[in-house]
């Protein structure tokens, strides 16, 4: 078979099948395109690997004899591609190997069988047409606050959910959670995720719509010319909005986000290189932005009208570049306390950032933990209901009911509940040190609990049948009753 093609239009289609090509190859046919010739038809090509495919009928061909399919090496031929003097670019193959030629050039390729290509699902019906700016908008906005390696409380993949409402993308390290939304651009009910490595291929899909569908295990986008196909993520994506509905805002101030970035950027000199934060505090005066590492400090006053009272917020500067980096005109900044979150708004981008406070230890179970000391460039978001070490001892405690045969039968919140609470019988508070280390002796969290004790032994863990107890009353109490142990207490008080 032997294909003649437009060099200028062939190397963009190469270009774009780059995208889902990986720098090394797991299989060596993933580092091929494939150019499909079929008589009286557009060309076709097809990248693919263990992520995502792209196919693209390609109007490339000058002139073609005969049908087939060549497997070409992308790279290389992206490279030699890059200086070629002619319009038009002969790629002949007898099967064994490939010989690419165009004016004054020659290469000579080994050919692969076409069957080692991997097979692409074919495209089911559409169900959804999405506009593709707002998909584009949304997926811009939030992509640089969705993780590259996943955290205990973070998938590396952003959400897009499609409403009624409009088309919203969300994404969340586990230390922010950005959310953009085009109102009147949903396309539909839909929530889909997106692995983060294939935003680029999406973004770069062409024209107005894109068609969405889906099989059991790929999404499918296709505008044009052009198919993408996208593995679905196996990973649940954290239910943010609970986070978010625990804030309750005292303070907010409006200002334009390109004197906001003027300010950071001048205090930014004096800024700590193992945890850059920024300093924002608030009052009836206005706002002023600090930074200190040991070098020095430096500050920033500005006037703008506050609403609420006074408040201050230790802000990861990466996170707010972030967000600032997104956003045009006027931008509305809303602070709970020093222990939340700080909500960024602009348009239809928001942006809630974890604080990076360095105090050592968060009681509550849920919101935000403020027990990690800041390292990096990052504060701590901590899960929703519940942070790790409060899940470890409720792990323990489920561990212990299944051991000794009793029923477990608190949901997590009741359990959380129970052991924050004062000892039922002596109403001592908690002073039982529950302490968890995760990374090594890195990161410790440390809280004090009570335990809990089954009223009637003979029942499991019920919410009826439990009660906050301590160490010491329960110890007493051990195999009695309820009502021997009453008559004990009695006694004991009596003879005290
Ligand atoms: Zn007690």
């Amino acid at each position: 078979m032997k294909i003649e093609v437009k060099v200028s239009e062939f190397k963009k289609k190469v270009a774009r099948s780059l995208g889902v090509i990986q720098a090394k190859a797991i299989i060596p046919a993933f580092s091929k395109v494939k150019l499909e010739v079929i008589a009286g038809q557009p060309a076709k090509m097809s990248a693919s690997d263990l992520t995502a495919s792209v196919i693209q009928t390609a109007d490339v061909t000058v002139k073609a004899n005969g049908e087939g399919i060549i497997l070409l090496p992308a790279k290389v031929v992206d490279n030699m591609m890059g200086n070629l003097e002619g319009d038009v670019l002969t790629i002949e193959t007898d099967g064994d190997s490939i010989l690419l030629k165009s004016k004054g050039f020659k290469a000579k390729l080994a050919g692969m069988p076409a069957s080692q290509f991997p097979a692409i699902e074919q495209k089911p019906a559409t169900k959804f047409s999405v506009n593709n700016g707002a998909l584009r908008n949304v997926i811009s906005k939030v992509e640089a606050a969705a993780p590259t390696k996943a955290g205990r409380h973070s998938v590396t993949s952003i959400q897009i959910e499609s409403t009624a409402a409009g088309l919203r993308a969300v994404a969340s390290d586990g230390f922010r959670i950005a959310i953009a939304d085009v109102l009147g651009a949903g396309a539909g009910e839909f929530v889909i995720q997106l692995p983060k490595s294939v935003l680029g291929l999406i973004k770069a899909i062409p024209g107005d719509v894109v068609e969405l569908s889906e099989s059991e295990t790929n999404f499918f986008f296709s505008s044009g010319a052009e198919q993408v196909l996208v593995r679905k993520p196996m990973t649940k994506f954290p239910p943010y909005q609970k986070a978010l509905n625990l804030a309750k805002f005292n303070t907010d101030f409006k200002l334009d986000a390109e004197i906001l970035r003027r300010a950071i950027s001048g205090v930014s000199a004096t800024i700590d290189g193992k945890a850059p934060a920024i300093t924002i505090s608030v009052d009836g005066m206005g706002l002023t932005l600090s930074s200190s590492n040991e070098e020095g400090s430096s500050e920033q006053e500005l006037t703008v009208p506050v609403n609420g009272v006074p408040n201050t917020a230790r802000i990861n500067q990466t996170f707010i570049n972030d967000f600032l980096g997104q956003a045009e005109g006027e931008i509305s900044v809303q602070l709970v306390d020093a222990k939340n979150l700080v909500k960024f708004s602009n348009g239809g981008l928001v942006s809630s950032l974890a604080p990076t406070v360095e105090s050592t230890l968060e009681l509550n179970s849920g919101k935000f933990n403020s027990s990690v000391p800041l390292r990096g460039q990052r504060g701590r978001f901590l899960p929703l209901h519940g942070d790790s070490a409060h899940y470890s001892l409720l792990c323990r405690y489920r561990g212990g009911a299944k051991q000794r045969k009793h029923g477990w039968h608190l949901s997590d919140e009741q359990f959380f509940r129970l052991i924050e609470q004062s000892c039922h019988y002596c109403g001592v508070c908690p002073n039982l040190k529950f302490i968890y280390h995760s990374g090594g002796q890195r990161t410790r969290q440390a809280f004090f609990y009570n335990g809990i004790d089954r009223q009637n032994n003979a029942l499991g863990y019920t919410a009826e049948n439990c009660v906050p107890c301590c160490s010491i009353c329960n110890r007493a109490k051990h195999g009695l009753s309820l009502f021997e142990f009453q008559v004990w207490m009695k006694r004991v008080a009596k003879c005290n």
